[in-house]
């Protein structure tokens, strides 16, 4: 990931060098930034409770003691330089929007374990009609018959393009394929289509018959 800076006139927390007309401060590089975002959401969206974090149904914790509970119970030796100030700059400039930050409070924004029983109000997508999602080719086999179930996750999560769900599915193997999806159906079949972030849109199940298509990138 991109470095990230801070400006040392009006203090924005940037990618830019440059802010103000003068030379902004390294506080995080894209090294650390990628691996403190990794364990933000492994503990936001999997396992608050590695570190005693309190989360309420809502997904929230506070900053605050998210910031003292990596510091002192996560990994002292690694993140003794940790401050509130990273947190809130990997959460203010996720790519992704990861992350939900309010009234010194953060979120995951989607991708919760079902385990934690959170309750997140999303609001309902009426107008998207072809939406995509990334697997592999071992797991079509069982999606073709069974559907696609949202697994440990409460959701199943989908996206706006297909490039996106390529991304996805081939981080889990290089037989990757991408599924093509009608909106439509899914709200035939009783399945809302819920807004995670500009990109990401979640929905209970995807039924067989919504599968509109497979693609494979390689041919
Ligand atoms: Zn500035």
């Amino acid at each position: 990931m991109r470095n990230i800076y801070k400006c040392t006139i009006c203090g924005a927390l940037t990618e830019d060098v440059m802010h103000c007309g003068v030379q902004t401060r390294l506080i995080l590089d894209g090294g650390l930034r990628s691996k403190l975002g990794r364990l933000m959401t492994y503990l936001l969206r999997h396992n608050p409770g590695a570190i005693g974090l309190a989360m309420d149904h809502e997904g929230w914790v506070s900053i605050d003691e998210l910031v003292d509970a990596v510091r002192t119970r996560w990994n002292p030796k690694a993140y003794s330089w940790l401050t509130k100030e990273h947190v809130i700059a990997i959460a203010l400039l996720d790519p992704k929007g990861r992350f939900e930050m309010r009234n010194g409070m953060i979120r995951a924004r989607y991708g919760h374990n079902k385990s934690l029983n959170v309750n997140i109000k999303y609001e309902i997508d009426d107008a998207v009609k072809t939406l995509y999602h990334g697997t592999t080719k071992e797991a079509l086999t069982r999606i073709m018959r069974e559907g696609i179930k949202p697994m440990n996750r409460k959701y199943v999560h989908l996206v706006l393009n297909p490039e996106e769900a390529y991304e996805v599915a081939i981080r889990h193997g290089n037989d990757a394929v991408i599924l093509r999806i009608s909106a439509d159906c899914l709200r035939k079949n009783g399945q809302q289509v819920l807004i995670a972030t500009d990109r990401i849109r979640l929905t209970n199940y995807v039924p067989p018959q919504c599968i509109e298509s497979v693609i494979n990138p390689r041919s």
